[in-house]
């Protein structure tokens, strides 16, 4: 068996997309899996397109989400450099390999001429003006012009590029691990360019190169690439390379969340959303944009998140950690169709791992929140109130934000159901459990719980009329954790300053 060699390969123009973090997971996963190497390609040939910082994004992201490439940029490797724009020299070879063998040609249009041909193909009404087998004897290149002329041009420098070679009449036969077998006409097919005029290779050319030379056995990637697979198997073979042919999996789109049409950049802002691993810092406002990370998430909810998005194991399970699901991988199970993408859902899977983290992690993790907002909490402490508040939060800093409480007087309480509850009696009400809950010893839930119990039965109160005003004593509002609960944290000293601060609060209202 040949060891199992994936590649991701990003071009650096700019955030990577939430859509490029998925590939790289499937990728990762696939390489785990078969006990093979996860390589990260950086595919920066489009020097109009390199953005700086975009490489450095993407191996902050791959990092943060825990996909660590096995070789690439960062890591090294037997198969380097794996920059492209570093392996320039190699790729003119094979693009003159090709044109010595027939399969492509070179070419001197200049810009102006062929926009001069498209625009008359235009007016002429012709559906396509793709440079291909229809039109290439009307242009300038060494299939159509004097092979004289063809080499005085090229010892003289003239610029030109070399193209790829379509010869109409044939099928292609795309084999695809996830959408089955696609056949393609050659008819349909453009005469790609392959080398550059500045020398530089196209991505056709290069990613088929890198593939080879790095003995990539699977390319894992995003639909959008499927079209250009035809071309890709003919270099293959224009190569003499189709004995050893990766095999192709194209993955599903991610959707919208409202299904209308592929995710893009812009709808992070349009649904209130991110859809980038990490924040990035564009020029302007417009191109700037928030990340899960800046959000708050956890970097391995968002990885599973992403893996369902577009594959599940077949199972009702749907929390799996990245060691976890790696045995229960495969191309197989990745979906055909486009997979919307949830936002809710994403924020779910955050609580379940929230809820998961054990409360000192928490506390840990917490502490210098705490402590720049000034509060100053001792951390085993700390982890009993991240014990009572992650189940009612999202992410965790909301533990500081939602439970501030815990930490300082509470700020504002909820009048809405004070107007309800608060009745002529209810101040003695209060006052009377109060007597009795400050003076129990040990001050823990289950026994404070039990007196309180044994107090309003004898009362002949209900905990109804109650327990709401003890909640918005102690914490404003009514979504905060179990009365006892917090009383228990809270400790007797400050469970009587809360208390007896409410209190006087609330009976203000019978004045006004
Ligand atoms: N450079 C391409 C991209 O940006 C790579 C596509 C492929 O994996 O072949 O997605």
């Amino acid at each position: 068996m040949v060891p199992v060699r994936v590649r991701f390969a990003p071009s650096p123009t700019g955030a990577l997309h939430i859509g490029g973090i998925r590939t790289a997971l499937y990728n990762y996963l696939f390489a785990r899996q078969h006990g093979g190497t996860f390589i990260l390609r950086i595919e920066d040939t489009d020097q109009n397109r390199y953005v700086p910082g975009a490489e450095a994004y993407i191996l902050e992201a791959l990092q943060w989400c825990g996909l660590t490439p096995d070789e690439g940029p960062g890591s090294g490797g037997p198969y380097g450099p794996y920059r492209q724009s570093e392996r320039k020299s190699r790729y003119r070879e094979y693009a003159l390999r090709l044109v010595e063998a027939g399969k492509a040609y070179y070419a001197f249009d200049t810009e102006a001429e062929l926009e001069e041909k498209r625009e008359k193909l235009r007016q002429a009404g012709w559906a396509s003006s793709q440079y291909d087998h229809r039109l290439r004897m009307d242009m300038r290149n060494s299939l159509s012009m004097d092979p004289e002329d063809v080499r005085q041009r090229l010892d003289a420098g003239e610029p030109h590029v070399i193209r790829l070679k379509v010869d109409p009449g044939e099928e292609i036969l795309i084999r695809d691990a996830i959408r089955g077998e696609v056949t393609v006409r050659t008819e349909e097919l453009d005469d790609k360019v392959l080398l550059k005029a500045d020398g530089m290779p196209t991505y056709h050319l290069a990613n088929i190169v890198d593939d080879r030379l790095m003995e990539i056995t699977h390319v894992i990637r995003g639909e959008e690439w499927l079209p250009s697979t035809a071309h890709h198997v003919l270099l293959y073979r224009g190569l003499g390379w189709e004995d050893r042919m990766p095999e192709f999996a194209h993955l599903p789109l991610i959707l919208r969340p409202d299904g209308k049409g592929k995710l893009s950049k812009r709808d992070g802002a349009r649904f209130g959303m991110p859809v980038f691993p990490l924040a990035w810092k564009g020029d302007t406002d417009e191109n700037s944009f928030t990340g899960f990370r800046e959000e708050g998430f956890d970097p391995r909810a968002v990885v599973n998140f992403l893996a369902f998005l577009g594959w599940n194991p077949g199972t009702e399970q749907e929390i799996y950690s990245l060691e976890a699901m790696t045995p229960e991988f495969s191309l197989e199970r990745i979906h055909k169709s486009g997979a919307r993408f949830d936002y809710d859902k994403a924020r779910w899977y955050n609580q379940q791992y929230l809820m998961a983290t054990p409360d000192e992690e928490l506390a840990t993790l917490l502490l210098p929140e705490a402590a720049s907002r000034g509060w100053k909490p001792d951390k085993e402490w700390l982890a009993k109130v991240c014990g009572l508040m992650k189940e009612r939060v999202t992410f965790a800093r909301d533990i500081l934000r939602k439970g501030y409480y815990f930490f300082e007087p509470v700020k504002d309480y909820d009048q809405a159901t004070l107007a309800r509850k608060w009745q002529p009696d209810s101040a003695s009400l209060f006052e009377g459990l109060m007597e009795v809950l400050l003076n129990t010893r040990p001050f823990v839930a289950a026994g404070l719980e039990s007196k309180a119990k044994a107090w309003w039965e004898a009362a002949g109160a209900g905990p109804g009329a109650i327990l709401p005003l003890y909640r918005i004593a102690l914490a404003g509002t009514m979504k905060g954790p179990a009365v006892f609960e917090m009383l228990e944290v809270l400790g007797p000293d400050l469970s009587r300053e809360r208390l007896v601060r409410a209190l006087e609060i609330f009976r203000q209202r019978e004045k006004s």
